[in-house]
């Protein structure tokens, strides 16, 4: 009998594959499936990165590259960084990885470890959890609250830290709620954690360019904490490029080394062609890109007055991201329930808050990175469904 590393045991699968695997084997079925549940732009890349990939699958590089990323990208990333934050950055300090979440599992294995504690979002990104607790550290959830429009509350993020905290994960726009942090929350976070110097911050910043309400905020910006932030972004929401496995991380100068090493012992680097396609897209022009944004802000509305339309649901008008987070606890149905029928018998994929944390109960994500006529088909069926079906253990209001 050979025998696993506990932290390998303990492991949870991320939701939207698991419901999205199912929703593919129902479509297979012949099933009518309207999938709002995995989180990825439902447009292609802009023309002009599709033909620099093309180029570059054809003539190279097809070699390995730097593990830390093909210099002129990384060039190119920190010019990017600046003009989003206005925070000058090091071409040094920018590190190209396959996809976003690498930087999430570097940073928990940089600052994790047995007797230590990270602190993540409850309800947030399910890898965050799950990275921290593969290291060996304890994940200590802090709260997101409807009443506070689905940001932190500052105070009580600070409250949790004790002696073992290393690093402390933030999300703005965050998923699943697409709720947007405040400047004054972060300036809050920010104040207080210059009494914590030895306690790190990855500042996961993927919906960088789906801000709706209010304009781009970073924990980078403090000149206090440069050496102790990790910021995380990437080609996947921004460029629709989520199966392309781009992503990068700026971190802190001191910290390049290390990671470093860890990619020459995980990937050696990122695929030659795709940092070409990278380069073409974070170079710009920006206008498909800002097509995009427009059209996810138009599909908010869309879903965000259907969702309000149903039976027992509410729903807040999110900040940012492509995430809408309806409140179904008046709708008599448990939310995990209520997203498994909706999926299995109206056809609708969307995930259940819970999936997300505990404090997810009670709550669906729905993605509207679909189309219109997609959301609206979606929300017909869940009207239908609310109004017809019954919870086998209805939850008393
Ligand atoms: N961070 C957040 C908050 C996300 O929602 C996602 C993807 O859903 C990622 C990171 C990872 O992005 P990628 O697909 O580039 O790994």
């Amino acid at each position: 009998m050979v025998a696993l590393n506990p932290n390998a045991t303990v492991l949870e699968e991320e939701g939207a594959f698991a419901v999205s695997d199912r929703a593919a084997e129902l479509a297979r079925d012949g099933r009518s499936i309207v999938n709002l549940g995995i989180g990825q732009p439902d447009f292609q890349p802009p023309a002009h990165i599709l033909d620099a990939a093309e180029k570059a699958a054809r003539d190279g590089p097809h070699g390995y590259t730097s593990p830390v990323g093909m210099p002129e990208l990384r060039e190119a990333v920190a010019g990017h960084v600046h003009g989003r934050i206005g925070v000058e950055v090091d071409p040094g300090q920018v590190i190209i990885v396959p996809g976003g979440k690498v930087t999430i599992f570097f940073a928990c294995a940089m600052f994790g470890g047995a007797g230590t504690e990270i602190l993540y979002p409850d309800p947030g990104f399910p890898p965050y959890r799950e990275a921290v607790r593969f290291t060996g550290a304890t994940a200590v959830g802090y709260p997101i609250r409807e009443e506070n429009d689905f940001a932190f509350d500052a105070e009580e993020v600070l409250s949790l830290i004790t002696p073992k905290t290393r690093l402390i994960i933030v999300n703005s726009p965050a998923n699943p709620t697409g709720g947007v942090v405040p400047k004054a929350q972060l300036d809050r976070l920010a104040e207080g954690l210059l009494a914590h110097p030895n306690v790190a911050i990855l500042s996961d910043e993927i919906y960088s360019h789906q801000i709706y309400d209010g304009g781009p905020a970073s924990l980078l910006q403090v000149p206090e904490l440069r050496d102790r932030v990790v910021l995380l972004d990437g080609w996947s929401k921004t460029f629709a490029m989520t199966g392309w496995r781009l992503g990068y991380g700026v971190w802190p100068a001191g910290l390049i080394d290390h990671v470093r090493k860890l990619i020459t012992i995980n990937h050696s680097c990122v695929n030659g062609p795709a940092q070409m396609a990278a380069l073409a897209a974070i170079t710009g022009p920006y206008d498909a890109i800002d097509g995009f944004r427009k059209t996810f802000m138009a599909r908010r509305e869309v879903v965000v007055d259907g969702l309000n339309g149903l039976p027992g649901v509410t729903c807040r008008m999110p900040g940012g991201a492509f995430y809408a987070f309806p409140n179904v606890k008046n709708t008599g149905w448990h939310s995990t329930e209520l997203a498994v029928r909706l999926l299995e018998e109206a056809g609708v994929a969307l995930l259940h808050g819970g999936s997300f944390g505990d404090n997810g109960q009670g709550y669906l994500r729905v993605s509207y990175a679909a189309s219109r006529e997609a959301i609206t088909e979606a929300i017909e069926r869940m009207g239908d469904f609310l109004e017809s079906a019954h919870p086998a253990n209805p939850l008393r209001a």
